[in-house]
């Protein structure tokens, strides 16, 4: 695989801060998209765009010839188009769509495991977590970005649409002309994003202009968090749809007649929107002004009697939790990427500081920072390779095999509890490693000339985005207590 655009590169150095050893070379400086106010002069780079550290616990496992050229062609973007900017991007919690995304469209990384009949390179997990970590190293924000365009959106499209729908999306998703978002949670519906889901689809019959009657939804309610929300051209979209519950939950397969509880479950319909045509009840309300993450942009958004087609359904009607859930696992595991790419960034701005190389205490944190970048990349990539095994085993090609939650098979239902996990363990380790990176350069850790402060703030999104450390902990501790205990579950049954 070769990624589709030749990078080449040129133009001013970046800006050198007394006291470190900025790692940069002449010819990988950005020059790319210094067309608006507050796209500023390109800021210090930190790492060199050819190296990265720990990445020996790669070879001979995970890292082919093929993944070794998308990573490094990746590797290279971010260290010349994105890294110099990521500051500015903090500075001015500003998306910056017209400077990069068509640029990343051009590489061919947004729809890396769609297939390429529409537009994608149609590739697996470890190439995806390659790119969001790499991504996530220059900008943490902009990776968080990539992965709601990529991974939460585009995976489902490509998952559960039908044809005709991925034909009219997937496209201009792969080539950066449009932007998707996953729109989920709501103002008390997070952890419990199903039980407390509020937002309705309720069947609806429209007379067109030419006077025939077209079957539909009409959705009415709110969504809060959603991030790329106020670029979005696509949404996937969740919403109860009570008109389905609690009889119609049986026929749509959500339950069984013996199992009253599962019955009563609210039916969720998942939609696949384009925000173009959902009329003046839909707005995007305020953005948010976050801790970090800032650049990626985040909002809510509102629908007040949006009226949709039939065939905006995602799936089937009713079968929305089903595809949902079959998305959870791919979602933590690629997203467990991003605090990678920032457990990195901590190494790159710490190594290079003078200072510290030589006191036995600071040794130990370097010590700290490379093992805990050293196991979790071991941890998450074993995890991509082997669903991307499983998907060759089975014969499955493209996205659609990405959807362990739907096999009944128990190694795949194992997945569950290990994409939890390496996301979990990624998260809280690399809010330490900034921590750590921050103690490390003294009061310039403390300082907005470094990018410590904006790595601790952006780290710390993952314990919460994506569901908490508290939630995934469950998930953990039921998954594993379940499978010692398999009788006790059959008769609870
Ligand atoms: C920057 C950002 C981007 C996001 N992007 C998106 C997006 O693109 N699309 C989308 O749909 N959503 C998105 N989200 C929403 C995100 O998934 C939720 O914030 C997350 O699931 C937590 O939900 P909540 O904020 O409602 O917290 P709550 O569910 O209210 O939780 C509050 C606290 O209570 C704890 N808690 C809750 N339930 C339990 C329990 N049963 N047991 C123990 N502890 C519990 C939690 O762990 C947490 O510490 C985003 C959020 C952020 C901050």
């Amino acid at each position: 695989m070769v990624a589709r655009r030749t990078l080449s590169s040129s133009g001013s150095s970046p800006k050198h801060i007394p006291g470190t050893a900025v790692v940069d070379s002449p010819e990988t400086t950005a020059t790319a998209a210094t067309s608006t106010a507050w796209w500023t002069s390109p800021g210090p780079v930190y790492y060199n765009g050819r190296h990265s550290h720990a990445d020996e616990v790669l070879l001979g496992t995970v890292l082919d010839s093929n993944r070794t050229e998308l990573r490094n062609a990746v590797r290279l973007f971010a260290h010349d188009f994105i890294a110099p900017y990521a500051a500015a991007i903090d500075e001015a919690n500003r998306f910056p769509r017209e400077q990069l995304w068509t640029e990343l469209g051009h590489l061919g990384v947004l729809g890396v495991t769609t297939a390429v009949a529409y537009g994608g390179l149609g590739l697996g997990l470890v190439e995806h977590c390659l790119i969001m970590e790499e991504l996530s190293r220059a900008s943490a924000s902009i990776g968080l970005s990539y992965g709601a365009h990529s991974n939460l959106c585009m995976m489902q499209i490509d998952r559960h649409g039908r044809p005709a729908q991925k034909e009219q999306l997937l496209p201009p998703l792969c080539s950066g002309a449009w932007i998707g978002a996953l729109a989920m949670s709501e103002t008390g519906a997070g952890s419990d994003v199903l039980g407390s889901m509020r937002t309705t689809a309720r069947q609806s019959k429209r007379v067109t202009d030419a006077g025939s009657v077209r079957s539909g939804w009409c959705i009415q309610g709110s969504k809060m968090w959603i991030t790329n929300g106020p670029d979005a051209d696509v949404l996937v979209l969740y919403a109860r749809t009570p008109e389905l519950e609690p009889q119609q939950a049986v026929s749509a397969g959500h339950a069984t007649k013996s199992n009253e509880a599962t019955a009563l479950k609210p039916s969720v319909t998942a939609f696949a929107l384009q925000t173009a045509q959902l009329g003046s009840g839909y707005r995007v309300a305020q953005k948010l002004d976050k801790l970090g993450m800032r650049g990626s942009n985040t909002c809510e958004l509102l629908f007040d009697s949006v009226w949709v087609p039939e065939d905006a359904v995602l799936g089937e009607p009713g079968q929305g939790t089903r595809v949902l859930m079959s998305g959870l696992d791919a979602e933590r595991l690629v997203l467990s990427a991003g605090p990678l790419g920032i457990m990195q960034a901590c190494l790159d701005v710490v190594l290079p500081y003078r200072p510290i190389g030589t006191f036995p205490l600071m040794q130990a944190k370097l010590a700290d920072l490379y093992g805990a970048l050293a196991s979790s990349r071991a941890h998450t990539y074993g995890l991509a390779a082997s669903f991307d095994s499983i998907r060759l085993q089975s014969g499955d090609a493209g996205a659609n095999a990405l959807s362990p939650a739907d096999r009944p098979d128990s190694q795949l239902r194992s997945f569950r509890k290990d994409c939890a996990s390496v996301i979990l363990q990624n998260a809280e380790r690399a809010t330490q490693c900034a921590l750590q990176a921050i103690q490390a350069l003294g009061g310039n850790g403390y300082v907005s000339d470094y990018p410590t402060g904006r790595l601790l703030r952006d780290a710390k999104l993952y314990e919460i985005g994506a569901g908490t450390s508290e939630i995934r902990r469950m998930l953990i501790g039921r998954e594993l207590y379940q499978a010692a205990h398999p009788q006790q579950n059959a008769s609870e049954q």
